[in-house]
Order: C-alpha cells, then structure tokens, then sequence
C-alpha cells in the first residue's frame, strides 16, 4: 500500500542548506518511494543551547511502500552517511531526519514516535508542512495552520530558493 510520508529535514553544521539538498537527493532515491514535493529552507536561531550555529529546515512529501519502520531504517542510515554527530542533546547536528507524518498513523512504540513529538510545537517543522500542503492536519484533526499559529515564534527566515536547490 502506497501511504503519503512527510519527512523533516535539520541541520546546523557543515553547510547545511547542502546537506539537506544532498538529503533531499537521496530520500528521492530510496526504494519504494516518490518525492512528490520538497519546501523551501528556513534558518532559524537554535532551540536549547544558543552557542551554536543556526539551523536550516526543510521537509518533503514522500509517495512510500516502505512501512514506517523500514522508512525510519533509511532515514536512520542517511543521517549516518551524513557523517552526523550527537555530541549533546539538542546541539549541533550535521542532518537530522524526523518522520514527521505517515499517512494517518499514530505510532507509540520503543522507536516511533508518530506524528513526530514535537511537531505540534516547532514552525520550523510546522511551516515547510504547511508550504508542502496548506491544508495538512493531524490524525486527531488538529489543522496545522492553526498549530502553527500557537507555537513559539522562531523568527524563521525564508532562504532563497537558489541556495536551496544547490
Ligand atoms: P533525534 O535526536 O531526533 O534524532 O532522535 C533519534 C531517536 O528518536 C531515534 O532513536 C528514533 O528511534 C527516535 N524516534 C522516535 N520517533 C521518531 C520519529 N518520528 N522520527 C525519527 N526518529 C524518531
């Protein structure tokens, strides 16, 4: 069964617009799957330690056979090609893959946390959903316009599709 994925993109370390349009290349490429839309990138200050660089955000639409934890598996291995460090939690990180959304799921289990935990809370991971799908709500109909209404102001900032697709 073919199930409509939303997958968030992160990262501050070692150009990060790049590794994520590198990430983009490779999630398009992953067995059993179609990229079917890709958001802008948003920088915006660090949550949690400020004595790092900022971060860019992004996230795509995924047309997947993959179950929920195959994809997780792959995301997983991608961020491990990426070279990532987990030096501190919330600290700098070079990729951070998060499966945001899978269809309509809602997954409790000792590796899957979906929708995502902090969806409802970032508009770093809120807003490229909402670009990706205005009308985009939760499994339990909470819409994500209103979400992203209520959240903490980040002061994202809207990179140049440019520097987003190199
Ligand atoms: P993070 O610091 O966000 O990279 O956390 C990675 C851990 O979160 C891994 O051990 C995953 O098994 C777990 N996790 C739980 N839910 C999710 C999710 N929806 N997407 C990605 N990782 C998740």
């Amino acid at each position: 069964m073919t199930v409509l994925a939303y997958v968030g993109l992160g990262s501050n370390l070692e150009d990060p617009t790049a590794q994520l349009a590198r990430a983009v290349a490779e999630l398009a490429s992953l067995p059993g799957t179609t990229l079917q839309a890709q958001s802008p990138f948003y920088a915006s200050s660090p949550v949690g330690p400020q004595d790092q660089p900022d971060f860019v955000n992004g996230a795509v639409q995924l047309a997947t056979d993959l179950s929920p934890h195959q994809l997780l598996d792959h995301l997983q291995a991608i961020e491990q090609a990426h070279g990532r460090e987990r030096l501190r939690h919330w600290g700098p990180r070079t990729l951070d893959l998060d499966l945001l959304l899978y269809g309509n799921d809602i997954i409790h289990d000792k590796r899957l946390t979906v929708p995502h935990a902090e969806l409802a809370n970032r508009d770093f991971v809120l807003q490229p959903l909402l670009d990706l799908n205005p009308e985009l709500a939760l499994p339990d109909g909470r819409r994500l316009d209103s979400l992203r209404r209520q959240c903490p102001n980040n002061q994202l900032r809207l990179l140049p599709p440019r520097a987003s697709s190199h």
